[in-house]
């Protein structure tokens, strides 16, 4: 099937239910420009050089999303047009992005990665590492940065139950953290949770952002 194809299927599987992030990670221009065509304008990208180059070649009407991990470093090179960071899994990438955020004049949309998976190689807080970095004092430093949500990534399993089981947790910390800390944000309603292999999942489970790459654009060849 075509990129074009394999877009319309997904995108009738999420419905209104979810916002897609089309994954075009090592994909070429021509793939994101066959999506493009095809209606869609959200791209996740997960290196910053390859973030910035596609930016600069790629129609301006294009919401790119980092779903990677991002290193304090490099944040200046998307700054001034990321329209969401999907992975700040540090206190000190948070300040780094505010200082950002100040430099160029805009409030940076975030999400906090939370580590929900079994696996020990995935980055990200835990709920009490949330609930103590958030202090009204931490959030009222970081003016630059708009915490928008959460975003987990589930163990890589055959295992539903398991897979089932860890967004749900995701969820509910999602909601604990609505009912204390973010009570009147309203800018705090994203989940971003579910790839290729588990996103109907995701979505059953509360889901309201997406990040799709091989099912939609086939596998990835990183060599
Ligand atoms: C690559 C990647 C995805 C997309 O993965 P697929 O299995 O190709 O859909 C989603 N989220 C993150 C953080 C990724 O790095």
């Amino acid at each position: 099937m075509s990129i074009k194809e394999n877009l319309i299927h997904i995108k009738a599987q999420i419905g209104e239910k979810a916002t897609l992030v089309a994954v075009s990670k090592t994909k070429p221009n021509e793939d994101i420009m066959e999506a493009y065509e095809a209606g869609q304008r959200i791209f996740g990208e997960n290196k910053v050089q390859e973030l910035a180059a596609k930016y600069e070649s790629l129609p301006k009407d294009i919401e790119w999303h980092m779903i990677g991990h991002l290193q304090s470093n490099k944040v200046k090179y998307i700054a001034p047009f990321v329209q969401l960071l999907h992975g700040v899994d540090s206190e000190k990438l948070l300040k780094v992005v505010h200082k950002e955020g100040v430099k160029c004049d805009r409030k940076i949309p975030c999400l906090l990665q939370v580590h929900i998976a079994e696996e020990e190689t995935k980055f990200g807080f835990s709920e009490d590492e949330l609930v103590q970095l958030l202090t009204d004092e931490l959030i009222e430093s970081v003016s630059h940065v708009d915490i928008c949500g959460l975003m987990g990534m589930a163990t890589n399993t055959d295992d539903e139950g398991q897979i089932r089981k860890e967004f749900g947790h995701l969820k509910l910390i999602f909601k604990n953290l609505k009912k204390t800390v973010f009570t009147n944000q309203e800018s705090f309603k994203e989940i971003s949770m579910g790839m290729s292999g588990d996103f109907e999942i995701a979505m059953e489970e509360g889901s309201t952002m997406v990040r799709v790459g091989s099912s939609i654009f086939g596998y990835r060849n990183y060599h």
